[in-house]
């Protein structure tokens, strides 16, 4: 760094000083990424006990005219705290609904469902479930179609509030998971005062189920947990075949991972994809 002005300290070498600058210089280009047209959202399958395509999940890319793709994990966190999630969020439920009603034209696509991630900060905004309602409507998308995916950081939010907007929601028909479970906040007397459809194993243990007898025995505790509780149950981040035959075995019903596809553009999501089940 040259050197600083009289009354200035500089309390960062040189390479701390260039990261801040990035991250400044990438935050103001987030905030132009929604009228510039540059988000886009990929969709990974998520399939069945026999492999077919029960829906995806929306995840959100960030097509940067200098840098190409960014992914999730360099600009979500930025525009949490810089409060553009709101919006990007909304984009994300807009785009998605018109993906649904596009689809339900189509017998080969109309049963799909789309899973779209909503983030707390976006959840507790008070006109939130006035904003889904409007987009349904605009969009004439099928809310049995829509499913929301929550975090558990959501728990640190009242949760009568909670409730209470996930009831409001619920009764358009549209259904609620719970991501990354098992790797938050997660009370067990919440799970069952919240309107859930659905837990998502989170991907750390599916990874390690076939190596740590730990992370077995957290998968197997899940699963038997949202049977026991009447929701359904995706694992997340099934990328061999073993351990998709593992999770069939313990009772697993829907998978998502790159043995069944990367998030993909829409243009290379193979809709009739049936995957051989192994044994
Ligand atoms: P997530 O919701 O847990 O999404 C799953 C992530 O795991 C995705 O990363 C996906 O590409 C990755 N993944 C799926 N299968 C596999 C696998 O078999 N192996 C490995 N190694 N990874 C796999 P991605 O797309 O980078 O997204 C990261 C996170 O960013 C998401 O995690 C979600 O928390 C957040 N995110 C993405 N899109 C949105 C969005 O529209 N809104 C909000 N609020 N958050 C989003
Ligand atoms: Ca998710
Ligand atoms: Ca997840
Ligand atoms: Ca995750």
């Amino acid at each position: 760094a040259k050197a600083a002005g009289r009354n200035t300290y500089r309390f960062f070498c040189p390479s701390m000083q260039e990261v801040l600058d990035q991250m400044a210089m990438l935050e103001n280009d987030l905030r132009h990424a929604l009228v510039r047209r540059e988000l886009r959202l990929h969709y990974q399958p998520i399939v069945r006990a026999d492999g077919s395509l029960a829906g995806v999940e929306a995840l959100m890319r960030w097509q940067h005219p200098q840098r190409g793709m960014v992914y999730p994990a360099a600009f979500i966190g930025q525009a949490e705290k810089a409060g553009l999630i709101v919006e990007f969020g909304q984009w994300a439920l807009t785009t998605a609904c018109e993906q649904l009603a596009a689809w339900a034209g189509d017998a080969q696509t109309a049963h799909l469902t789309i899973a779209v991630n909503v983030s707390a900060r976006q959840f507790r905004q008070p006109d939130f479930a006035q904003c889904v309602l409007d987009i349904l409507e605009r969009t004439g998308a099928n809310p049995r179609r829509l499913k929301l995916e929550l975090t558990e950081s959501m728990l640190l939010t009242d949760v009568d509030t909670l409730i209470t907007r996930m009831a409001m929601l619920k009764e358009t028909g549209l259904g609620f998971s719970l991501d990354d479970f098992g790797t938050g906040y997660s009370s067990l007397s919440y799970l069952k005062k919240l309107p859930l459809d659905q837990l998502k194993i989170d991907r750390s243990f599916v990874q390690d189920m076939l190596q740590t007898p730990h992370a077995w025995s957290i998968v197997q505790t899940i699963v038997n947990l949202a049977r026991g509780l009447g929701l359904d149950v995706v694992a997340e981040g099934v990328e061999t075949s073993e351990q998709w035959a593992a999770l069939r075995r313990l009772g697993c019903a829907g998978f998502q991972g790159y043995l069944f596809g990367k998030p993909m553009p829409l243009e290379e999501l193979r809709m009739g994809v049936t995957l051989a089940a192994p044994g």
